[in-house]
Order: C-alpha cells, then sequence, then structure tokens
C-alpha cells in the first residue's frame, strides 16, 4: 500500500511539474544589451525588485469635462481602429473592453496629454511572468507602460506592471490582486526633432499607478522593443494610443484623455 501511494504521489509529482515546466516562462535575461546608463541590461532579472506599495482603495475618476472620452459608457469602441484600419474586433459591452486579437489604437493622434487608463487582469491566475495578464498602453502608438499582472509574480523589473518596457521599472510595485480593476493616470510629453530629424527632447513620462507615483518626468531612451530599445525617429512626435493584444485576457474601462497645451493658452 505504502509503496502504491510513493508510486501515485510520483506521478503527480512528475506531472506538476510537467505541468510547471510548460506554463514557465522566463524571468529575465542575462544575454540582452545593456542599457545606455551601463548600470543593467535590457529585461534583467538582477535588477532589484521594486517594493510593494499597497495602494489605498480605488476612487471614481471620471472623465473631466475637456477630455476626449476614448472607452466611455455601452460598446461603444468607435474612438478605436485595429492596426489595419478596419472596425475594432475586440468585444465590448456595459463599458468594459476585452482584449481580443490584434493590437488597436485611437484614430486621433496625439502630442502631449494627461491620459486616465483602468485595466484589469483575469482573477483566475494563468501563466507566471510576461505569461499573466500582459497588455499594454502604447504612447504615441510607440512607447509602452506596461499591463500585467504583478501582484505575486516575479518578472524581470523593467517589465512588470507600469514600467516603461524594456527600460526602467516602477519606482514601487503598486499593483492590485488580479481581477480588481487598476488605474494607469499618464501624463506625457512627445519628443521634439530639429530639422533635418535628430532628436531635440526625448519623450518624458510621468505615472500614477493607483494613484501612487511610479515615473517622476523620466525620459524614455527610445520606442519600446522586446529584448533592445529601439532609436528615435521623427515620426515618433506624434501618433496614437495604442493597447496591446498579448494573448492574455485583460479588461479595460473608462479611458480618457486631455490634449496639453502649456501655460497662457
Ligand atoms: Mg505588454
Amino acid at each position: 500500500m505504502r509503496a502504491l501511494v510513493t508510486a501515485l504521489l510520483g506521478l503527480a509529482l512528475g506531472i506538476a511539474v510537467v505541468t510547471g515546466q510548460q506554463a514557465s516562462a522566463p524571468v529575465g535575461y542575462d544575454d540582452t544589451p545593456m542599457q545606455p546608463n551601463g548600470r543593467w541590461r535590457i529585461h534583467d532579472a538582477k535588477r532589484p525588485q521594486p517594493p510593494i506599495v499597497t495602494p489605498g482603495a480605488m476612487t471614481p475618476a471620471p472623465a473631466p469635462k475637456d477630455a476626449t472620452v476614448l472607452l466611455g459608457a455601452g460598446a461603444d469602441r468607435s474612438a478605436w481602429q485595429m492596426m489595419d484600419g478596419a472596425a475594432v474586433t475586440w468585444p465590448m459591452a456595459d463599458g468594459v473592453l476585452s482584449t481580443g486579437k490584434g493590437m488597436i489604437h485611437t484614430r486621433a493622434e496625439f502630442t502631449d496629454y494627461q491620459l486616465h487608463v483602468e485595466f484589469a487582469t483575469p482573477k483566475e491566475v494563468k501563466g507566471n511572468s510576461q505569461e499573466r495578464g500582459n497588455s499594454g498602453v502604447f504612447l504615441n502608438g510607440k512607447f509602452e507602460i506596461q499591463v500585467l499582472d504583478s501582484y505575486q509574480n516575479i518578472t524581470y523589473p523593467d517589465g512588470q506592471a507600469s514600467a516603461m518596457y524594456g527600460q526602467y521599472p516602477p519606482m514601487v510595485n503598486a499593483s492590485r490582486p488580479p481581477g480588481e480593476w487598476q488605474a494607469y493616470d499618464i501624463v506625457f510629453t512627445s519628443p521634439r526633432f530639429k530639422a533635418g530629424g535628430t532628436l531635440d527632447t526625448p519623450a518624458i513620462v510621468s505615472v500614477l499607478n493607483n494613484g501612487i507615483v511610479v515615473h517622476n518626468a523620466t525620459a524614455f531612451w527610445g520606442p519600446t522593443a522586446h529584448k533592445k530599445i529601439d532609436p528615435y525617429t521623427p515620426d515618433n512626435a506624434k501618433g496614437p494610443i495604442a493597447l496591446q493584444d498579448h494573448g492574455n485576457p485583460v479588461r479595460y474601462r473608462n479611458i480618457w484623455i486631455r490634449p496639453l497645451k502649456g501655460y497662457d493658452q
């Protein structure tokens, strides 16, 4: 009997290990280029994990009167399109948009702006590292603020939720548990280019995750890429807001934007 129990236990453990291996995504890389500051590799697993800060209660953030509503009530997805310009195929009901096949982006383009986004990763946890609740908010269609389930989910710090993907981790991990609604409040300044197309000033972003500052006027080294950082090109000077399909189900709601004109306008 004991032998049978031991055999069954071993079989169960064996299945668990195999299942674990199949579901296991890498938590970082040691063969990627160094970042421009020479301190860490892109997606460096050895970079310190940001300290965890438990956010306060989620408070409603209805669109201010001067905002452009990108995702509001009902099933209205008219502010968005697929990358080829076709109508959005991601399902939407009762003000909640669920990720579907292919990336989507706004029809309108923006330059400098305040952006509010609410999202939720699945309550049922599946996968690990980058394969758990992965999506993303792309500023100017090029600069990603990562969406991920980073609640008790170790991944490379520059790829966790609210990271400037591949460049900077959030200063703290303010993630809520899976299934709960979370918010990004983003202030973005587009890069400027000199006549002739060379970079004048880089893209700059400040981000609050669930009301907590995670980036404070930090410059992007260039457009977002995986395992590298792309060079700036003059077409980065403006662009749409894009949402990423990374093959994981993620929900979005209440997205609004306020273009910033600066002082004395
Ligand atoms: Mg992503």
